[in-house]
């Protein structure tokens, strides 16, 4: 397929911000796609050419796009690079030079997808001496044969950077639609789309089905190719392949125990909640892999872990659910998640800081076992194949501290023991549920003393002034909103952040994790890149015309950076609007 019909997709989708246009938009294409291009084209349409769950960064500099812009067309690097302050987007910039150079010269050859790809898959591998002059070469030869619209959307990919506004559950509706309309051969028209994916319509069960297969796989681009290829059906032989990562289930809020029997029923599992960072640990034979639940693959920062599950999970196959919680090996206390946060980016003297700071691991569940999913075998019988099968050691490895009861007055106790061993608060789980990937059903609950918090993403703010100078000293607080791909903003602070970073956060330490991502400035004010998330206590959600997402946050203060979420993993626009009501 040529790529600039790609192309003529990506504008589509900018052209309009309604959710419901753009599927039918991806829906009409792909159901033209030929089925052995969709794996492909899926992953460009979302701006990958890695799948998610492989964490592996294209990594090429804004700078050297530049470079190849003037390689190919022979426009100034000066000139490229005023017109990018004018656009503040060097794709914008890089179909405006291509442009203006096409006028006067013929197209050397058409782009193909597959061309496109598979070159910037081996740009994300060239490493060494000489890579530099070589990734220019590469991307210059692209940039050449590409027309002013491709040399647009090659350069945003190439910046990881797609901006189309596609949210995951876009997407997942368009493959549904697309099929469907396939299968059927019709045509439903995008106004009509609520009808056909209302309650229990053929459409929302295939939608259903294609969401299942995405909380086991976590790759719509195989999804795509098997379901346009072979068929619906195929979807329900995935299994889950325990060396690969898989969305982990999450936990809905309540205020108290009275609320949290009324969701989870009676009688219910109580759980300590531990303050560490949630690990889900495959094992396979001799292999071991550690994922985070951003699907980050931390294998090589815990090998004590990974030795640990070798000797004391006896099995020979299995995907266990934990949390990992950091403790002072002198004194045996728990430590605040960010002393064991670091340990999750450590490359080098990983054996050093492994001593340093230890983890704990507290298991509690189990998705996967000696071939088997066990997603949906009930919670209680879960329980009893990880109590059998793990041999638990003070300080390494145990089982997450439960009780089984439906009395209000033993989950109270229970709540004050767990805070006084150091723990967040609790959990509570429904005995009879399966696990949920991905998923906030309702069958996990969180119950902590802590005022409410919301994980937002950083997307602005402004550089300090006087002793502050050199530091950007207020920020900007945006939330997601999954439905278009957009950051919102929802407020703006400085309190929380310290002066030193022994005291907690500094603005030294978020001004460092903020600065790659700055995207333009304008005297003292400067847009960020949605990269940084992190946690943000306050008094109360208002109503407010001041802020995109329509709310504002009184009185907001950093609580800490959590570098264990995505941008698209953050609090989104749902949950806020939730929260409004309770109030
Ligand atoms: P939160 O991060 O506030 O949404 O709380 C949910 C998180 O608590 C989970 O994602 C786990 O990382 C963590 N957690 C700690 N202890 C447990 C437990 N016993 N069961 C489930 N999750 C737990």
């Amino acid at each position: 397929m040529d790529y600039l019909d790609l192309a003529k997709v990506y504008e589509q989708l900018e052209s309009t911000t309604k959710r419901i246009e753009k599927t039918k938009i991806i829906a009409d294409f792909l159901k033209e796609c030929p089925p052995k291009e969709i794996e492909k084209v899926v992953l460009l349409l979302q701006g990958l050419v890695f799948p998610k769950y492989e964490d592996k960064k294209i990594g090429i500099a804004s700078k050297l796009v530049v470079k190849a812009l003037n390689t190919a067309t022979g426009i100034p690097a000066d000139e490229i690079e005023r017109n990018w302050k004018k656009t503040g987007d060097l794709g914008e910039t890089a179909h405006d030079i291509v442009k203006r150079k096409r006028q006067h010269t013929l197209f050397s050859s058409d782009l193909t997808c597959d061309k496109v790809y598979a070159t910037i898959r081996k740009l994300a591998d060239i490493e060494g001496t000489g890579s530099t002059d070589l990734k220019l070469k590469m991307i210059a030869e692209l940039l050449t044969s590409a027309k002013s619209s491709e040399a647009k959307y090659i350069t945003r990919l190439l910046l990881e950077d797609l901006r189309i506004g596609l949210g995951e559950g876009t997407l997942r509706d368009a493959i549904a639609w697309g099929y469907y309309e396939k299968m059927n051969s019709v045509n439903i028209a995008a106004e009509n789309e609520s009808i056909f994916f209302g309650k229990d319509t053929e459409l929302a069960k295939i939608r259903d089905k294609i969401q299942e297969a995405y909380d086991i796989t976590n790759d719509y681009a195989e999804i795509a190719k098997i379901v346009f290829a072979q068929g619906l059906e195929k979807l329900g032989e995935l299994e889950l392949d325990p060396l690969k990562p898989v969305k982990v289930m999450l936990a809905q809020k309540v205020k108290n125990t009275a609320e949290a029997f009324e969701r989870v029923g009676k009688p219910a599992a109580l759980e300590y909640k531990y303050d560490g960072f949630r690990m889900l640990i495959g094992k396979q034979g001799e292999s071991i892999t550690i994922h985070t639940r951003r699907l980050e693959n931390v294998t090589a920062q815990f090998p004590e872990v990974a030795k640990l599950v070798k000797a004391n999970v006896h099995c020979h196959s299995c995907i266990i659910d934990g949390e990992a919680v950091g403790y002072d090996p002198q004194t045996k206390k728990y430590v605040p998640f960010q002393n064991i946060s670091q340990r999750i980016k450590r490359k080098y003297d990983i054996e050093e800081v492994a001593k340093d700071v230890p983890v704990e691991l507290n298991i509690f569940d189990i998705l996967y076992y000696d071939g088997k999913s066990t997603i949906n075998v009930p919670f209680n019988e879960r329980r009893k194949i990880i109590e059998k099968i793990i041999t638990t050691k003070a300080f390494h490895i145990n089982l997450a501290v439960q009780i089984t009861t439906d009395d209000e007055k033993k989950a109270n106790a229970f709540y004050q023991q767990s805070l006084n061993a150091g723990n967040e608060g609790i959990m509570f789980k429904t005995l009879t549920a399966p696990y949920k990937p991905g998923s906030r059903v309702g069958y996990m609950i969180k119950m902590k003393p802590v005022m409410e918090t919301l994980d937002l993403v950083i997307v602005g703010g402004e550089w300090g002034e006087g002793k502050r100078s050199g530091w950007i000293s207020s920020f900007v607080l945006a939330v997601y909103d999954p439905d278009t791909d957009e950051f919102l903003e929802i407020g703006k602070f400085g309190t929380g952040v310290k002066e030193k970073s022994e005291e907690g956060t500094s603005f030294d330490e978020l001004t460092t994790l903020l600065k790659p991502h700055i995207k333009n400035e304008k005297g003292r004010e400067i847009i960020i890149k949605p990269h940084v998330v992190v946690e943000i206590a306050f008094e109360e959600i208002q109503k407010s015309p001041s802020y995109s997402s329509g709310y504002a946050l009184r009185f907001p203060r950093l609580v800490r950076v959590r570098d264990d979420r995505k941008p698209d993993s953050c609090s989104t626009l749902g949950q806020v609007e939730d929260m409004y009501r309770e109030q």
